[in-house]
């Protein structure tokens, strides 16, 4: 077996692939547009295009497609054979470099949020130099960005992209403030774990409701579930190991870094971590990590399941979206120094992440807001929806005696005037690390871990983003006027300490006296994906990404309207699922265990022997069945009631209200007698079954 070091990255048109294939003048200039966004010359195009498909060809690659992220949440491709026909009637291998650059695939099946409806159906694909190529299933995949003729993104990607920028921007005017002169530019870095859970296929194809949903909508708890605390960190199956080994030189040879293993919390349930990288190839590889992990789960008769509550009862998946900010010069910007001037640079970068934290809760609520991960927020197994932020005592600590200019009870801070003081050193995370927490500083990043795990990371990080350019840019503008900068970075500090403090909060984010406590603060508790999404279009937002050229008013309305449709087509299958296992296998499996026991009842009872479990059984089932029957019919009126309306923001609220309120009842009552009817009537594959699936 091939050492990992000689076949990483072995399927990726990486730098090292580029300095040795490309002729030193165009590997500059492609290097330059890289690491500054300058743009690419067409001779050069035409170059990298030659080189990349000479290595392409000679990895065995036979095709090519520009590879992008469409609004549907997943990766689209449409592949493209390297060949064209020559003079002789004969083909040729060709790749140039305007097919390299620009793609024009049919968008028209794409959701577009009514962009289509007043622009040109059409869209085109750009290439994204700074996310490098790679060969997938003989097929070299360029990575790209999806917009509309008339520019409007209709991807995941574009914006993005453009949140770096604008975050690059103005990172850079408070750095050159700190007389950072040898950085000329920062970009955001991000490292997602990814929770999942792995089935046995013969198992999940014995569940409709995981094939259409990817989420069991009926199925009570067996005896045992994770309350041992038992496969967190447990010993790996051999099964799920070997997934794990081939998943792993999968991804190793596109270059992703998978580092970490291990079981978490639920049965059946893991997680994968790549090490971090900037934020645009950290989306690109975990949209391809997750599609990669379903694969390989198939070849060995597993299934992947990455939907945020596949069961309930046990705990569901997310994403940890860990973030921070890093310059050219490989300075982490959210790392304490150890000079009075790098920390008071530290700490105006941190507040800028309170401020941005506090001021667009909403906007990160709404990066997060899925028909699954409501399942998910406030359930006491993943941070509540309220969204707040956990810095550690130490660092409180220091805020606090920043505020007060008094010094704390406490080793960690004296009286600290900034730009003159050293910071205590902090400790690296660990200790007491806040796992309640969706947002907490862990010693030199983020940790954003309400990210439902079957999303894309990109929004989350759109927002994060942007949100932190707009109050960098608000710092800039004072500080760039400022005649004496010491003293006016020290107040400014102190004032956004004071406004934007109630963000913070250090306990227990599963305690029900935090969300009351919350609500004095003034934060936001948005509960459900249909209460939050309304966020997107406040007046605020609108003129935060605007402002920013992250998105045009039209973009976010389009975004807007594309997650409320997805989150009422969403309900609307698991209702019509929910009817389809009611109607077709609940109802008609209780009368069929009814009639067993009334006819063991009429036998027993000629032998004249006690039926006392057979009629109180009977008779609970018969009530139940009632009760089943009454639900299902309404379930049926809401979607009938609900084709009638035709506002999504209407929609998705009625729907939430009703469907799946509905739905929650009739699953109570089918799980509450699932323990009391015999396993040869029940009509589906129980959780126990589904959770202890593999060996
Ligand atoms: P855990 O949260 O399980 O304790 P770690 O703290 O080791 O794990 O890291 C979690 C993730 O954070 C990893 O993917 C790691 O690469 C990533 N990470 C570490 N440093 C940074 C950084 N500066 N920016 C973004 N992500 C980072
Ligand atoms: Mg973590």
């Amino acid at each position: 077996m091939e050492q990992v070091s000689e076949y990483f990255g072995s399927l990726v048109f990486d730098d090292k692939v580029m300095k040795s294939k490309l002729s030193s003048d165009v590997y500059k200039s492609l290097k330059k547009t890289i690491q500054d966004g300058k743009e690419l010359d067409i001779s050069v195009a035409n170059s990298v295009a030659q080189a990349m498909k000479e290595w392409a060809i000679s990895k065995g690659a036979t095709h090519f497609t520009h590879w992008f992220q469409p609004m549907t949440g997943i990766t689209a491709e449409k592949h493209d054979a390297f060949i064209s026909p020559d003079n002789e009637g004969r083909v040729i291998m060709e790749f140039k470099g305007k097919e390299l650059v620009k793609g024009e695939p049919d968008a028209s099946s794409f959701p577009s949020g009514g962009l289509r409806a007043t622009f040109e159906a059409r869209g085109y694909t750009a290439w994204d130099p700074t996310s490098y190529a790679f060969i997938k299933d003989k097929v070299l995949c360029i990575p790209t960005a999806f917009c509309s003729y008339s520019g409007e993104a209709l991807d995941k990607k574009t914006p993005l992209l453009r949140s770096m920028q604008a975050i690059n921007k103005q990172a850079l005017r408070v750095l050159k403030l700190f007389g950072n002169e040898d950085v000329t530019s920062v970009k955001t870095t991000v490292g997602p774990e990814q929770e999942y859970f792995l089935i046995d296929k013969d198992a999940y194809l014995k569940r409709p409701d995981l094939i259409y949903t990817g989420r069991t909508l009926f199925g009570a708890m067996p005896p045992k579930g994770q309350e041992l605390e038992d496969h967190y960190f447990g010993v790996i199956k051999p099964r799920v190991q070997a997934f794990m080994n081939d998943l792993n030189e999968e991804l190793w040879k596109l270059g992703i870094t998978a580092k970490t293993e291990h079981n978490e919390v639920a049965p059946a349930q893991h997680e994968l971590a790549p090490i971090f990288s900037t934020t645009n190839i950290a989306a690109d590889n975990n949209q391809l990590a997750m599609e990669i992990m379903q694969k390989i789960a198939k070849k060995h008769d597993l299934v992947c399941l990455l939907h945020e509550k596949p069961f309930k009862g046990v705990n569901g998946s997310g994403k940890h979206n860990n973030w921070s900010i890093s310059t050219n010069t490989g300075i982490n910007l959210l790392e304490p120094g150890d000079t009075p001037a790098e920390n008071a640079q530290f700490l105006l970068f941190l507040v800028a992440v309170i401020k941005a934290v506090d001021e667009y809760q909403d906007l990160l609520r709404v990066s997060v807001a899925s028909a699954g991960n409501d399942f998910r927020l406030g359930a006491n197994e993943a941070p509540p929806a309220v969204i707040s932020m956990f810095v550690g005592s130490e660092l409180e600590e220091i805020l606090e005696s920043i505020e007060t200019g008094k010094s704390v009870q406490s080793k960690h801070a004296n009286s600290l005037k900034i730009g003159v003081d050293v910071l205590p050193k902090l400790p690296k995370d660990t200790t007491d690390r806040n796992r309640t927490s969706p947002f907490a500083f862990t010693g030199n990043k983020f940790e954003f871990r309400a990210v439902g795990s079957s999303d894309s990371i990109s929004c989350a990080n759109i927002m994060l983003n942007t949100a932190v350019a707009e109050e960098l840019k608000k710092f800039a503008d004072i500080l760039e006027k400022s005649k004496d900068f010491e003293t006016d970075l020290h107040n400014l500090i102190k004032k956004t300490i004071i406004e934007h403090k109630r963000i913070i909060f250090n306990g227990n984010g599963y305690d029900d006296a935090w969300i009351k406590e919350a609500e004095k603060r003034g934060l936001l508790n948005l509960k459900s994906t249909p209460e939050a999404l309304p966020h997107y279009l406040d007046k605020k937002n609108i003129e935060l990404f605007t402002s920013h050229n992250v998105y045009t008013e039209t973009e976010l309305k389009a975004r807007y309207e594309i997650a409320q449709e997805h989150y009422c087509k969403i309900v609307n299958i698991e209702a019509l699922t929910a009817l389809d296992m009611v109607n077709k296998y609940y109802l008609p499996a209780l009368s069929k265990y009814s009639n067993f026991l009334s006819d063991t009842i009429n036998n027993k009872k000629a032998l004249q022997l006690d039926v006392s479990y057979e009629i109180d059984t009977i008779k609970i089932i018969a009530d139940a069945t009632k009760e089943i029957y009454q639900l299902k019919k309404k379930l049926e009126n809401n979607l009938k009631e609900s084709s009638s309306i035709k506002e999504f923001e209407q929609l998705s609220i009625y729907l939430k209200d009703n469907a799946l309120s509905v739905m929650e009842k009739l699953r109570d009552i089918i799980d509450g007698i699932e323990p009391i009817v015999s396993k040869e009537y029940w009509p589906f594959i129980s959780y126990g079954d589904l959770l202890y699936s593999v060996k």
